[in-house]
């Protein structure tokens, strides 16, 4: 779909040929309708820095698979280790639906601040509990393994970098490396990234909404060299949160 990228040159050494990254594919779950829930581990899986990068949550929201497909080429940094998942979603993104196979809006599916609301057919539908279904269940049980450092979730189709709960320093730099503004959108109950910023400590989990359309080479390119930097944890210069009561959330 998006051909094949080119290796994205990260680092160079001073001597000699840098030594090959570790590679490990992952089956972590299964979707509604089966469809496995892939992670591609790049580098040693016990390193102190540990980014999730998800392409794809909300399944009519996927351009971020493109960023994910071109990190597959990366080399992270000493001491930071990637899980790169193309989707969370297969079904619905099969389907064409922001929801799952069952109707349930992932994220919306997640234990913290988890509400009942509406009525399956709704666009934001929760589910009938938190972490009702296989996808979300599945996440959560790779996230809670892993305990990342790091994890950046994509959707559209805003085009912002939003504040989510995380650090701002980190949040907001990797804005300024895209060229998206960094704006404060609401902590929606039940949503995957306020969970995770609830439940690690120390870690940062935050939300970019690519604009509408597919992500050029040239985009996904940019996206992944920031994607680097932030698991790297080398974009910490504090930034002020553009939220107006930033840790309050819903
Ligand atoms: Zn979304």
């Amino acid at each position: 779909m998006f051909g094949v990228p080119a290796p994205v040159p990260v680092q160079r050494v001073a001597f000699g040929v840098p030594a090959p990254v570790a590679v490990q594919s992952l089956t972590f779950g299964h979707s509604v309708r089966g469809r496995a829930l892939r992670a591609l581990v790049l580098g040693d899986p016990s390193a102190p820095r540990r980014a999730v990068v998800i392409g794809c949550i909300h399944g009519n929201e996927c351009a971020g698979e493109a960023i994910v497909a071109r990190l597959q080429h990366a080399r992270p940094r000493p001491g930071t280790a990637l899980w790169l998942i193309p989707s969370v979603n297969p079904d619905g993104h099969l389907l064409g639906t922001r929801q799952n196979a069952r109707g349930v809006d992932l994220n919306r599916n997640f234990p913290f601040r988890w509400r009942r609301t509406g009525v399956r057919g709704n666009f934001d539908w929760p589910g009938p509990a938190p972490l009702s279904e296989p996808e979300s269940r599945s996440l959560h049980r790779l996230l809670a393994r892993v305990r990342p450092t790091l994890t950046i979730y994509y959707h559209q189709q805003a085009a912002l970098v939003d504040e989510s709960g995380g650090n701002p320093g980190i949040e907001g730099a990797y804005a300024r490396a895209v060229g998206l503004p960094f704006r404060c959108l609401p902590r929606y109950p039940g949503s995957a990234t306020t969970w995770e910023n609830h439940v690690t400590r120390g870690g940062t989990a935050f939300v970019v909404e690519l604009p509408a359309g597919p992500v050029s080479p040239a985009k996904a390119h940019r996206h992944a060299v920031a994607v680097l930097a932030a698991a790297a944890g080398t974009t910490t210069r504090a930034a002020r949160s553009p939220c107006p009561n930033p840790r309050a959330g819903l």
